[in-house]
């Protein structure tokens, strides 16, 4: 069975590991948590990284520093994943749903300015297979509105919108190194701050909302209790596998992206044929290679699809059920119909991607799907 997944090991993570347990510094914020979160503000230009140990985490965090009071609302798209409502949800926000776009389950921008009302505290716009969302007027309506942007961006390392690499654009982002993404810790993830304004904040509450950091680069002389937090931050064994993977980042995502257009080349004319679509680019965001789905015509067609990819030895997956819907939320969401993100629960199809993956024998497969 071809997977859908295989997480793609480099080979130098076990010699990292065993690095940073003989230091003796195993716990979090040594070296190679500082070499890690160095590379990421050096290549992308991000004002401040805390690696954390989850995307959940980061977006806890993120929440936590929008101080976000019982009754504020959150705009987030229905179709993602559970953790981007749930971080907010805890610290006792109201999250109101937003749809997708017709030809892309990013956050339809064009329907936002009508979800905004006093109480609305943040946008999170999700960026979806690693492709942008429209951040230009995304930000111009948090300028007009006085709010904070928390950018998803999970599954979008080393991608960008209009040249600038995603996770810039936000007051804040967050991303995951969890096994299923491009690069990987098992489970991993990181906060971006963009705002000067969090950055002394976001060091306490990552530190259990002590003054720990400040006082290890003894800008302090004792440190103490000063704000709430939690232990947000992962260990050095945690950050010695992530490095190892970080050293390898452009030849893993040279091999997603080579991946990636051979799907698209390959299952243009089967999909036209099927009455498919495959998934696409907009001009002003770039491809990272993180995902490749189709958009079947019905549920019947993608279930017939993936039967027939199992009998040929293929794992191919649907993803998200719209939130808005969920057995958690639907009895406090409005009612608002969302239908793209409906339409996206129904159709949409992942199909394998990983590094190691063998792309031909899959496009053999699929295209003698009748
Ligand atoms: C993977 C993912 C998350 C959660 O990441 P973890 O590191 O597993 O916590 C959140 N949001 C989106 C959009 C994701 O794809």
């Amino acid at each position: 069975m071809i997977p859908f997944n295989k997480p793609y090991l480099t080979g130098k993570e076990t010699q990292y590991i065993e690095e940073a347990v003989k230091s003796g510094k195993i716990s979090g914020n040594g070296m190679f948590t500082q070499k890690c979160q160095s590379f990421f503000e050096e290549q992308y230009g991000f004002q401040k990284v805390l690696l954390t140990t989850s995307c959940t985490d980061a977006l806890e965090m993120c929440a936590i520093l929008a101080d976000i009071q019982l009754g504020d609302e959150v705009i987030i798209p229905s179709f993602t994943f559970v953790s981007t409502a749930i971080a907010f949800v805890r610290q006792g926000a109201k999250i109101v749903f937003a749809d997708s776009l017709p030809d892309n389950p990013n956050i339809d921008v064009s329907k936002l300015e009508a979800l905004i009302t006093p109480k609305t505290k943040v946008i999170v716009p999700v960026h979806y297979a690693g492709v942008a969302c429209d951040m230009d007027p995304i930000m111009e309506l948090a300028d007009k509105y006085n709010l904070l942007v928390i950018e998803d961006a999970a599954q979008a390392i080393d991608s960008s919108y209009n040249g600038k690499p995603l996770g810039t654009f936000g007051h804040m982002a967050a991303f995951s190194f969890h096994e299923t993404k491009n690069i990987i810790a098992g489970e991993g993830g990181m906060i971006t701050i963009n705002d000067k304004r969090f950055i002394h904040r976001a060091e306490i509450i990552w530190e259990k909302g002590t003054n720990r950091a400040e006082f290890f680069r003894g800008e302090v002389n004792k440190y103490g209790w000063v704000d709430i937090g939690s232990s947000f931050l992962p260990s050095e064994v945690i950050a010695a596998f992530l490095w190892a993977q970080i050293e390898n980042l452009e030849i893993i995502q040279k091999k997603r992206i080579s991946h990636w257009h051979y799907y698209h080349a390959g299952l243009k004319k089967w999909a036209e044929q099927k009455d498919i679509k495959i998934m696409s680019i907009p001009n002003e965001a770039t491809n990272n290679g993180h995902m490749f789905y189709l958009v079947c015509k019905s549920i019947e067609q993608r279930s017939t699809l993936i039967e027939h990819l199992k009998n040929e030895g293929v794992l191919a997956v649907f993803h998200y059920i719209s939130l808005h819907s969920s057995p958690y939320y639907n009895d406090k969401h409005n009612g608002r119909e969302l239908v793209n993100s409906d339409m996206f629960t129904d159709r949409l199809l992942r199909l394998p991607m990983f590094y190691e993956l063998d792309v031909e024998s899959v496009v053999n497969k699929i295209i003698k799907y009748e």
